[in-house]
């Protein structure tokens, strides 16, 4: 079983910040920002490849209560989800990271390599 579907049965801790039948937000254990919340599907879908439409119509109003919750609305956010291995996707189970609560810059996303796409 993945480590995320161990937290939403309970099996390891994590510090939830909001839930419903169906998703379930957390901070991240090792957060980039003030505010780093991972939110999931509970049941164990491996990345956005496999998200289906329904799914995102559900999780987006979801993820927007939590964004207005942590008043981010007002102050802006980053929304991120990593998807295989050159995505940087390290848990195989879909998460989106909400990060915020101070000026994000913008991240050297890839290597020196990619100045010649400059
Ligand atoms: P990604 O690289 O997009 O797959 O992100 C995985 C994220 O999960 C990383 O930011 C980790 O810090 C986070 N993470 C891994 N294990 C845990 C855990 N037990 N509780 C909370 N966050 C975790």
């Amino acid at each position: 079983m993945c480590i995320f579907c161990k937290i939403v049965k309970g099996e390891i801790p994590a510090n939830k910040v909001y839930e419903n039948d169906e998703f379930l937000a957390f901070n991240d254990i090792n957060p980039k920002a003030p505010i780093h919340i991972l939110i999931i599907p509970k049941k164990h879908i491996e990345s956005f490849q496999n998200a289906t439409p329904e799914l995102m119509s559900k999780i987006t109003p979801f993820i927007k209560e939590i964004v207005k919750k942590f008043e981010l609305d007002k102050r802006g956010y980053r929304l991120i989800t990593n998807v295989g291995e050159e995505g940087g996707q390290e848990v195989m189970h879909l998460h989106f990271h909400l990060l915020g609560g101070t000026k994000l810059l913008w991240p050297k996303l890839t290597t020196d390599e990619s100045k010649k796409y400059i």
